[in-house]
């Protein structure tokens, strides 16, 4: 573990001292505090826990699947992705193609942005071998034809298609995705000059209805037949959910259901199926220890905030569970609702909650946040100062598991 300063000129936290997976025993959440008693944000990574629920995902999924970089690029997490089998990347910038290739160099990485610097498409081609990657419009296609000249017909081109609303917590179809008026003309487009044609829609993040695949896939295949050229890849994106103390998620097996039915109502046996999982491998991966800093009533000051690892328990009022820690036993308090205020002086960073703690929480204490490896701790700014966290892997399980990915009974799959 290490105290990273400076944290946004230095990119990912990845200076943190990484244990070969073979040689790692890993301390428990409750040890690491007791010894470091950090008053600082303490990233909490559970390997064994992203690389089982990897494992589990990829033997569910009838096709290959590409874990969603964005979601959390710590190398701890990629190496606990792989170490699950996972060899596919969805990645969505230069930085992460590049971080990827020089973790893993027999990865598959494909560039899954519809809107992509010319230098990135360049490099990520000329240098790192990433032939796939995605567009939503004409002026795309032309770039990417522009950039890769004769090559063309060595690459994959994938058309991201826009759906309707669904029941996601975060729509990702408002700002990408062809229409499928657009989307048929992009692959008829795109046909003749790459010599793998796939389609793409992303349903949304935490998206908790398993019907919504069912409803993307079923309109993807129209837009195949309309299209009338051949498409080799349906590449159903990511959003799958996990659990949050208000959102229990039906098990991965109803998704997974869905999916299969809904492939075979295509009947197009030729087409691969491609997801890209993020938040799904990595959401119940990591917490976050955080100091509480004052009491002000029912509303606690503490360690971090929206600016920091806990961005979606701002604006998005995600809750996330919590677990107190402090030297002393409670004297059996009752637990009660609370807010927290996080460090910056932005009034803004405020996060309601409710987060349950036993009533006697006092100044000095820990908290654990938990569910918090995907979009959480990877979105640390530098704002107001705030930069600086540490990064441990420990062996807890996930604060809430998530229905059909339960972690299998002693160690967790290791490649
Ligand atoms: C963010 C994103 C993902 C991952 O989404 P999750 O909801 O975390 O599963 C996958 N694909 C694309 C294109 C994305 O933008």
């Amino acid at each position: 573990m290490s105290l990273i300063e400076n944290r946004a000129a230095v990119g990912p936290l990845h200076h943190h001292i990484s244990l070969r997976a073979e040689e790692k025993i890993l301390p428990s959440v409750n040890e690491m505090v007791k010894t470091l008693r950090p008053e600082e944000p303490l990233h909490c990574v559970r390997p064994n826990v992203i690389s089982s629920t990897a494992h589990a995902f990829s033997t569910a999924f009838n096709g290959d699947v590409l874990y969603a970089v964005k979601c959390n690029p710590e190398p701890a997490v990629l190496r606990a992705v792989w170490a699950g089998g996972v060899r596919h990347f969805d990645c969505a910038s230069i930085s992460e193609v590049q971080l990827v290739r020089r973790l893993f160099p027999g990865a598959d990485i494909h560039f899954m942005h519809p809107v992509k610097a010319r230098s990135a498409i360049r490099e990520a081609w000329e240098q790192h071998g990433v032939r796939d990657l995605v567009l939503d419009s004409e002026s795309e296609l032309s770039k990417i034809m522009q950039e890769l000249g004769q090559h063309t017909s060595k690459s994959g081109l994938f058309i991201r298609l826009a759906l309707p609303e669904t029941g996601a917590a975060i729509n990702l179809s408002k700002k990408f995705g062809a229409e499928p008026e657009a989307a048929i003309a992009l692959l008829r487009a795109a046909r003749p000059l790459a010599g793998k044609l796939g389609l793409a829609f992303h349903v949304g993040s935490q998206c908790m209805d398993p019907l919504a695949w069912r409803d993307a896939m079923q309109l993807a295949g129209e837009v195949i037949r309309a299209s009338g050229v051949r498409v080799d890849v349906l590449d159903i994106g990511g959003g799958f959910p996990v659990a949050y103390p208000d959102m229990d998620p039906p098990p991965l097996g109803a998704f997974m259901a869905e999916i299969d039915a809904a492939y075979d109502a295509l009947d197009m046996p030729w087409l691969k199926l491609w997801a890209e999982p993020g938040r799904a491998l990595v959401g119940g991966g990591a917490s976050v220890v955080v100091q509480v800093q004052l009491r002000r009533g029912n509303m606690l000051y503490i360690s971090d905030g929206v600016y920091g690892a806990l961005a979606d328990a701002g604006a998005l009022r995600f809750r996330f569970p919590t677990r107190l820690l402090r030297a002393r036993r409670s004297q059996g308090a009752q637990d009660a609702p609370f807010g927290f205020f996080g460090p910056s002086c932005d009034s803004l960073d405020v996060m309601n909650g409710p987060f349950l703690l036993p009533d006697d929480v006092e100044e000095g204490d820990w908290i654990e946040i938990g569910q918090l490896g995907a979009y959480g701790t990877c979105l640390r700014t530098a704002f107001n100062g705030f930069d600086r966290a540490a990064l441990v892997e420990v062996s807890d399980r996930a604060m809430l598991e998530t229905a059909g990915y339960e972690l299998p009974d002693g160690d967790a799959p290791r490649g």
